[in-house]
C-alpha cells in the first residue's frame, strides 16, 4: 500500500521545524527524522498524518557533543553514529556494543537515536539505554525548553512524555566513571529483529565489591526501567555466578511480564533471567 496523502514541510533551522511542528501538530502533524518506524506506518495505513514535519535539513542536529559530564546525542543523529566510539569513556564503548543490536545495517544508517526515543518501541535499545543511565531528555516547542527524566519520559507502549508539538531535540546521556563495567545482553528469534528481552547493567567495583548497580529492563514490560531489587541485591557484593544468579532472579521476580501471540509471562520472566544474567556474566573482563 501507499501512504495516505500528506505535506512535507522542509525546514532549514530548528526555530523553523517548532514554528511549524505548533502550526500543524493540532492537524495531525508530525516529526518525520529517520522514517524507520514512521513511514511502514504510514505505508500501512496505520498512520495518516496530514503534515510531516521533515528535520533532516535542520542545521546542526546531527551533532554529538560532550561537556565532559554528559554526552549530547541530538535529533538527527543516526544509530550507524554509535558503530564507533563517540566518547573517550566506558559510555562510548557501551554504545558501540549496544548498536549493532539496533535493527540491520541499513536501518541504522537512515534511522535516529532520538526517534527511537520517541517512537518508545518497548523493545527499544536506546530506550534501555536512556532508561538505564537516567538519561535526559531535551524536548523543545515554540514555547520553550523542557528538560524530562527518561524515568519519566516513556508513559507505556510507543508513548512518551512528549505533547503534541514538541520536539525530541536532544538525549543527554551521562558518562561513565572512567571504571566502570558494563555488560549487554538480548534475545530475539533472528538477528536484527526486535528483542523479547535485554538488559543493560553497569557498575563499579570497590575493594572487590559491586558499588553503584544499575540493572535495565527492556522488552519484557510496557516500557524499559531500572530494576531497583536487582540493583540492591548485587550492591556490595562480589562479582561472580552466585550474585550474578542472584540479581537475575531478582529481577526476573520484580517484572510485570508483557504477554503477547509469541509469548506467556512465564516465558518472558526466563528469558529476563537469562539476558539479566548473561549481561552481567559480559561485565567482566
Ligand atoms: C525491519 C525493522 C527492524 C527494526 N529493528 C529495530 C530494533 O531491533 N531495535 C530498535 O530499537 N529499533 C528497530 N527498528 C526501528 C528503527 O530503529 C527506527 O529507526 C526507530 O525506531 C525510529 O527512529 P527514526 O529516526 O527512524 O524515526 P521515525 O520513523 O522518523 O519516527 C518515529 C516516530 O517518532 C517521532 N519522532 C521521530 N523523531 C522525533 C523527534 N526528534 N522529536 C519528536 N518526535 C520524533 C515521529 O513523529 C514518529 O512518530 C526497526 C525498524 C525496522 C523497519
Amino acid at each position: 500500500m501507499k501512504p495516505a496523502p500528506f505535506v512535507r514541510h522542509v525546514p532549514k533551522t530548528l526555530d523553523e521545524a517548532l514554528r511549524i511542528l505548533a502550526e500543524v501538530a493540532p492537524k495531525d502533524g508530525r516529526v518525520l527524522a529517520g522514517g524507520q518506524s514512521l513511514v511502514p506506518i504510514m505505508a500501512f495505513r496505520l498512520a495518516r498524518p496530514a503534515h510531516l514535519v521533515d528535520i533532516n535539513e535542520v542545521a546542526d542536529l546531527d551533532k554529538i557533543t560532550s561537556d565532559g559530564e554528559t554526552l549530547s546525542v541530538r535529533a538527527c543523529v543516526r544509530h550507524a553514529a554509535f558503530h564507533k566510539s563517540v566518547v573517550e569513556n566506558p559510555l562510548g564503548r557501551l554504545l558501540s556494543v549496544v548498536a549493532r543490536h539496533v535493527a540491520h545495517f541499513p536501518i541504522r544508517v537512515r534511522g535516529t537515536f532520538c526517534g527511537s526515543l520517541a517512537h518508545a518501541d518497548p523493545a527499544s535499545e536506546w530506550c534501555l539505554v536512556a532508561a538505564t543511565l537516567d538519561a535526559t531528555l531535551v524536548a523543545r516547542s515554540t514555547r520553550g525548553e523542557r528538560l524530562i527524566a527518561a524515568r519519566d519520559f516513556f508513559a507505556g507502549i510507543m508513548s512518551t512524555a512528549l505533547v503534541e508539538d514538541e520536539l525530541l531535540a536532544e538525549a543527554r546521556l551521562p558518562l561513565l566513571s572512567t571504571d566502570a563495567k558494563f555488560g549487554f545482553n538480548e534475545f530475539s528469534r533472528r538477528a536484527g529483529d526486535f528483542a523479547m528481552a535485554a538488559s543493560l547493567v553497569t557498575y563499579r567495583l570497590q575493594a572487590g565489591k559491586i558499588v553503584d548497580a544499575r540493572v535495565g529492563v527492556g522488552g519484557a514490560e510496557p516500557r524499559p526501567r531500572r530494576i531497583a531489587e536487582a540493583e540492591a541485591s548485587l550492591d556490595g557484593k562480589v562479582p561472580g555466578d552466585s550474585s550474578f544468579r542472584a540479581a537475575a532472579e531478582a529481577a526476573a521476580t520484580a517484572i510485570d511480564p508483557l504477554e503477547d501471540h509469541q509469548t506467556n509471562a512465564e516465558y518472558r520472566r526466563d528469558l529476563v533471567r537469562a539476558v539479566v544474567r548473561r549481561a552481567l556474566e559480559q561485565s567482566q573482563p
